[in-house]
């Protein structure tokens, strides 16, 4: 049971990765710490709704 997800920047609202998940481990929106080009540094990329 997997599901289509898109990780978007929390400070310039880049949509940077896409992936997926599983939806019974994480049923929750997740949130991961990534590498953003555009701010340059890492920063918390949260799943897109
Ligand atoms: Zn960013």
């Amino acid at each position: 049971m997997r599901e289509g997800i898109i990780l978007r920047c929390t400070e310039c609202n880049e949509e940077n990765y896409i992936g997926d998940k599983n939806k019974r481990l994480h049923p929750e929106r997740v949130e991961y710490n990534k590498y953003c080009p555009r701010c340059n540094k890492k920063t918390v990329h949260k799943e897109k709704k």
